[in-house]
């Protein structure tokens, strides 16, 4: 399958001003990543605060042009004009506040407000609704108000709201980031599904290691760059230089990491509590 999302070379500047609003010089917040994300596949964005993720994800969607190099989506050039509609209709964004992108009485309403304002027929916006809801878990809070939903439940209504916009690749910025451990789980469950149940090519920015386990591919940034590329098993491998880069590895590989240093034969990378047990329980059995 081809490249939904490619990048090339791409700088973002932005300027920086005093109280005056005088220019006094440009932070560059990415600088010059190239990427390619294969359809259908989920990828995930790692990187401490000022990393520059948020501004690599607002290119996505085109809600920020290049400074310099290229943003292609499903094929089209971000810079062009004439494809920003085009764009914004394949690339959905989910951010971090579900209080700042809910804005309907009930839910299944705010779900439709996406299609309704693309011109899609009524009776299509209600399949769409009524689909969006049940791939992220939440359509029997259809009638229910938003403002009374648990914060995991409204950032499931926000991806349920892009979804239903019939997206190419959804982008998720930080989504569980003012979350609760539980409400964590369920937004990262519902990603998962739009991936592998509606095979939307999914983009997770997070900056919790144990969220991007699961996906196909993973990019790490740093001072605007991509510092690491792999799958999370490569990526975990490399304990010592996440530490460099200011992440916070998940205990269960940290523990792994340090058995391996005091002598104990681990396989590298080690993902979650279950691999640990069997890897110690293969070790002790030799
Ligand atoms: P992240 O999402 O990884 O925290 P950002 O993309 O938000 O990183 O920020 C990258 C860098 O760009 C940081 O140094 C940040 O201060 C700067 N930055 C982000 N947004 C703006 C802006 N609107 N104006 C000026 N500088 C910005
Ligand atoms: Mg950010």
């Amino acid at each position: 399958m081809g490249n939904i999302v490619r990048t090339d070379n791409l700088v973002h500047e932005y300027e920086r001003r005093d109280e005056e609003g005088n220019s006094i010089g440009v932070t560059t917040a990415v600088d010059h990543v190239s990427l390619d994300v294969k359809e259908g596949t989920f990828i995930a964005i790692l990187g401490h605060n000022g990393s520059g993720k948020s501004t690599l994800a607002k290119h996505i969607n085109a809600i920020l042009a290049p400074t310099d190099g290229t943003v292609w989506v499903d094929g089209l050039d971000t810079k062009q004009e004439e494809n920003l509609w085009e764009v914004r209709q394949r690339a959905g964004m989910v951010f971090q506040n579900p209080d700042n992108q809910i804005i309907g009485q009930v839910v299944e309403e705010d779900v439709g407000f996406g299609p309704e304002n693309m011109g899609v027929p009524t009776k299509e916006i209600w399949e769409r609704v009524e689909e969006s809801l049940k791939a992220v878990g939440m359509y029997e809070y259809r009638k229910h108000s938003p403002n009374k939903l648990s914060g995991g439940q409204k950032q499931r209504v926000s991806i349920a709201g892009v979804l239903a916009m019939h997206p190419k690749v959804i982008v998720l910025d930080e989504p569980t980031a003012m979350l609760d451990p539980g409400g964590r789980k369920e937004v990262i469950r519902a990603a998962r599904g739009l991936n592998q149940v509606e095979g939307v090519t999914v983009i997770l920015i997070t900056h919790y290691m144990e969220e991007i386990v699961h996906a196909d591919r993973v990019f790490v940034m740093d001072h605007g760059k991509v510092a690491m590329e792999g799958t999370p098993r490569e990526i975990f491998s490399q304990v010592e230089r996440l530490k460099e880069l200011r992440l916070a590895v998940p205990q269960v590989t940290l523990l792994a990491h340090e058995l391996k240093q005091a002598g104990i034969p681990l396989p590298d990378g080690i993902l979650t509590r279950k691999e640990l047990v069997e890897a110690i329980t293969a070790v002790s059995r030799e």
